[in-house]
């Protein structure tokens, strides 16, 4: 039996899954690929099980492992491929895993973290959509099944170290203020369109909205970003990872991405997680917690810095990040349906259907025109889900107009 700790990831072809499988290959002597999973891009796994020959492979969809095994025919990898989100959620849950990193982008990636959770693993979570999506449902899986969950959103990883050393890995369990802390200060580049003219952003092109200032990141989430809408669903992440209300934190935007977010003190103090804008950060963090491992970041160099600013968000500029916010306050019916709507309007986006302006009017109509019901159970979440995206599919024909 090896002790190395065995990981399943989740994702493993994205941004965030080649980041992980750089941090674990600089520390070989800890960690050990058990399975890896992605959607439809054979030909990267195929790579990737070549290099780190972990016991599983599972693509999305049967005729994505036909590809694989194709391109993997004839090389001497032993890797043994399948294909469904079942044995994605199956091998979360596997006996011999230890951690699991949930690095799927969108919905896709509720069932099989939820499968890591109900299996008590540690769960490093970067899918922020499923906790978005799911809300006190998945915290109180988290609580039921002693599962730990640490923060790769590098905000939430900032959040999380900042806090005090006794309430890091229970900080579900107790209020903020009984430990000290006043205020969460969430910060944000504000993408590639901070200064922008707004009167231009219904022009913006796919590769512009893309191309963040900062950080290299999955299609998705840079969309979201560049619409602020990423910092709506980190705030709603924010308040069920820390147990807190919405009045508990304060979106700041910080152009240069030095600081990763800060955790104000009622004494005065503010503490700041600082580094480069690099994800292997975040994930060696997790990976290692409570230690530390190398993650091939380049130091910080103070003395390059120019400039270290902080303003507060336009809303005119960054509507989905109120919408997002408004969403938060009214509850999970909201947030479920803000979370797939706007997964359904920046796919229209990114295939040239919509205006990178019509996503929030997507995402505002479509929250407009559903119920908004609470929802607790796992099939109310879906089906909340599931009438969002309907919905959102009408709004967009209806722009499209
Ligand atoms: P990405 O698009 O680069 O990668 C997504 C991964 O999910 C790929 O491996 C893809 O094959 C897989 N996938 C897509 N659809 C799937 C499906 N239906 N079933 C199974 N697998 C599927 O995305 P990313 O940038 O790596 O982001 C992944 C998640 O991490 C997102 O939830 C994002 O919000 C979050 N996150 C990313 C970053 C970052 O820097 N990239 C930072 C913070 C949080
Ligand atoms: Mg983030």
């Amino acid at each position: 039996m090896s002790c190395k700790q065995q990981l399943v990831i989740l994702g493993a072809t994205g941004s965030i899954g080649i980041s992980t499988l750089d941090v674990v290959e600089r520390n070989q002597d800890k960690f050990e690929v058990f399975a890896l999973t992605a959607g439809s891009n054979a030909k990267s796994m195929a790579q990737l099980c070549i290099t780190h020959q972990p016991e599983f492979a599972v693509m999305a969809t049967t005729d994505a492992a036909k590809q694989l095994n194709q391109y993997l025919a004839g090389s001497d990898c032993k890797t043994i491929i399948r294909s469904g989100a079942e044995v994605m959620a199956e091998l979360a849950a596997h006996p011999r895993v230890d951690a699991v990193m949930s690095a799927i982008v969108g919905a896709a990636g509720l069932m099989p973290t939820l499968s890591a959770v109900e299996a008590g693993k540690k769960v490093l979570l970067a899918n922020k959509e499923s906790l978005v999506m799911s809300g006190q449902l998945f915290i109180d899986k988290v609580k039921e099944h002693k599962a730990t969950l640490l923060p790769i959103d590098s905000e939430h990883n900032a959040i999380f170290q900042c806090l005090p050393s006794a309430l890091q890995g229970s900080q579900n369990n107790t209020k903020l203020a009984q430990h000290g802390v006043s205020k969460i200060l969430l910060t944000g580049s504000g993408g590639p369109f901070l200064n922008r003219d707004i009167d231009t952003l219904a022009a913006v092109t796919v590769a512009e909205a893309v191309a963040h200032p900062n950080w290299s990141m999955g299609q998705k989430i840079s969309v979201d970003s560049a619409t602020m809408m990423n910092k709506g669903l980190e705030f709603i992440e924010a308040k069920w990872l820390f147990n807190c209300q919405a009045s508990d934190i304060e979106v700041v935007i910080h152009p240069q991405s030095i600081i990763h977010s800060m955790v104000q003190y009622q004494d005065g103090s503010v503490l700041a997680q600082m580094g480069n804008p690099d994800m292997r950060t975040p994930i060696a963090h997790a990976l290692a917690y409570p230690e530390r491992i190398s993650a091939g970041v380049k130091p910080l160099n103070f003395s390059q810095i120019a400039d270290f600013t902080f303003t507060k968000p336009d809303f005119m500029r960054y509507p989905n990040l109120q919408l997002a916010m408004t969403a938060c306050e009214a509850g999970q019916g909201a947030t479920t349906t803000v979370n797939a709507a706007n997964e359904v309007a920046v796919a229209a986006f990114l295939k040239g259907e919509i205006a990178f302006t019509d996503i929030y009017r997507v995402n505002a109509h479509t929250l407009d025109a559903t119920a908004n019901v609470n929802v607790h159970t796992l099939d109310e979440i879906l089906a909340c889900d599931q009438l969002a995206r309907e919905q959102a599919v009408q709004q967009i024909r209806k722009v499209q107009r």
